[in-house]
Formats: C-alpha cells, structure tokens, sequence
C-alpha cells in the first residue's frame, strides 16, 4: 500500500525539501499534496483520502496546532497520522501537540528520522 501524504507548510522551498526527504525514506508513496496554511490543509483532508499528514506549526491564515486540533474533533479525520516537523524548541509547545495525538519531528531532519517517525505511526509500508 502506498502512502498518500499531505504537506503542509508556508515555505515552498520547506514543502519541496520535505518532498524530496520523504522520496529518500524508500517509503512507497501515493499521492502527493501540498498546502500553504492550516486551512488549505484541512480542505486537503475533507477533499482527498489522506494516509498521513506532514505538518509545520507557524503558518499564517491557520497555524499547525489549530489545524490539528480541527483535524482531531473531525470524525473523518480524527485518527489521521500527523507529524509535526519545526524549529519549534518550546517544550511545552511540543508537548500540548503530542497530546493532541501527533508526532514531532525537529527540523532539520534526515530521511531516516522521517522514515522512524512515519513506519512509528503507521506501520512498515511495503
Ligand atoms: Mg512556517
């Protein structure tokens, strides 16, 4: 089964290297979609089926963590696998979105943090 992946991030440049990260983890892959802000990100899941979400927390329009939280009160979208990846260094921060039921992920990663965090939350994917 391949993965269909969402990334969602303001910096194009961010989603681009997170694609390219993701293609080096060897992880077989779906569909790919991307989004600018949380919003765009929560119309990406209501529109397509969605196997995992890559999401960045500081995005104008609708940040990582409001989008989580919308994500989690959908039913539809409630267990989606979500990983968070940012620069993001407050612990409390990072706590609050785990226990919102994502992971995280530090920027800058390599494709086997990825690959970890990704076969962690959703299995081996072959
Ligand atoms: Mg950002």
């Amino acid at each position: 089964m391949a993965l269909n992946v969402l990334v969602v991030d303001d910096s194009a440049v961010m989603r681009t290297m997170i694609l390219r990260t993701l293609q080096m983890t060897q992880i077989p892959l779906g569909e790919l979609y991307e989004a600018e802000n949380g919003r765009e990100g929560l119309e990406a899941l209501a529109e397509h089926w969605i196997d995992l979400a890559i999401v960045d927390i500081n995005m104008p329009v609708m940040d990582g963590e409001e989008m989580i939280e919308r994500a989690r009160a959908t039913p539809e979208t409630a267990g989606t696998p979500i990983v968070v990846v940012s620069t993001e260094g407050s612990e409390t921060r990072i706590s609050r979105i785990v226990q919102k039921g994502a992971r995280f992920v530090h920027k800058p990663f390599t494709p086997e943090d990825l690959r970890d965090v990704i076969t962690g939350l959703v299995g081996e994917v072959s």
